[in-house]
């Protein structure tokens, strides 16, 4: 990792506030279990890790959120488990963020994809603007809803495959931080040509290629644009510029990524 990254690891509810209760079984229980082994594997994989508790307090779900932001934290995971009105008629995990975009939607597809793979059904993430944690958060924020507590079959999982669901939830943060990190390196591809018309993008790339340019076509808002390259190092991108142009090539530098 370039840099340590700040995760805050929220276990969801806590001290007076069980969250969902069944048969004796409190969510805040699992949630803070589930909780410090994510972190601690986190922290093995050096991410500066950092909880809202660790212990049976209770904090509410602003507070939470005000830790995140102070912490300058880089991604923000909250974990519950979930219930329905009637017991045992829901099954599965469900990742919760504020919008469907970006980092945040990355993180949450990345850990519900992750949960998937140890035999929960991934019943998707849904986006809910309304709650608090999520809303007052201003870094991408997901909350996990791991299973549900008034299913048997659901807390059967949960505490038989409690290690692989712990490293689940780690490798899904884990990989948004990688891709996070990717999305922030920079490099140069130079663009001699964008038009409407595919195969006129296909001929000119076609025609580069024959000249011996690295060139390829992307379709990039409604235009199919002719582009040559990657460079990392903008002096590199600018002598394939020149190349390009004394063949008579139109050219204009762009600069990769497009910022999230
Ligand atoms: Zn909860």
């Amino acid at each position: 990792m370039a840099e340590r990254k700040i995760v805050v690891i929220d276990a969801g509810h806590g001290g007076a506030d069980p969250g969902a209760v069944y048969n004796g079984r409190q969510e805040k229980d699992d949630n803070l279990k589930l909780a410090l082994a994510v972190g601690k594997i986190l922290a093995d994989n050096g991410v500066d890790v950092r909880y809202t508790r660790t212990d049976d307090t209770y904090n509410t779900p602003l507070e939470k959120a005000m830790m995140a932001n102070d912490a300058e934290a880089d991604l923000f995971v909250s974990i519950h488990r979930n219930a329905m009105p009637v017991p045992g008629t829901g099954s599965g995990v469900e990742t919760v963020v504020f919008e469907n975009k970006g980092m945040e939607g990355m993180l949450g597809k990345n850990i519900g994809d992750a949960l998937g793979t140890v035999g929960f059904t991934n019943l998707g993430m849904v986006e809910r603007p309304g709650l608090v944690v999520l809303r007052r958060t201003k870094l991408p924020t997901v909350l996990l809803e791991v299973g549900f507590i008034d299913n048997e079959a659901d807390n059967y999982l949960f505490d038989d495959h409690f290690n692989e669901i712990a490293q689940a939830i780690a490798n899904g943060i884990l990989n948004t931080i990688k891709q996070q990190e990717e999305n922030q390196i920079e490099y140069y591809q130079i663009q001699t040509g964008a038009f409407r018309v595919r195969s006129l993008a296909e001929d000119q790339a076609n025609i580069l290629k024959s000249q011996g340019f690295p060139a390829f076509v992307v379709y990039e808002d409604g235009l199919y644009k002719v582009r040559v390259g990657a460079f990392r190092n903008m002096d590199n991108a600018v002598k394939m510029e020149q190349a390009l142009r004394q063949l008579g090539h139109n050219t204009f530098m762009v600069k990769r990524p497009a910022v999230y």
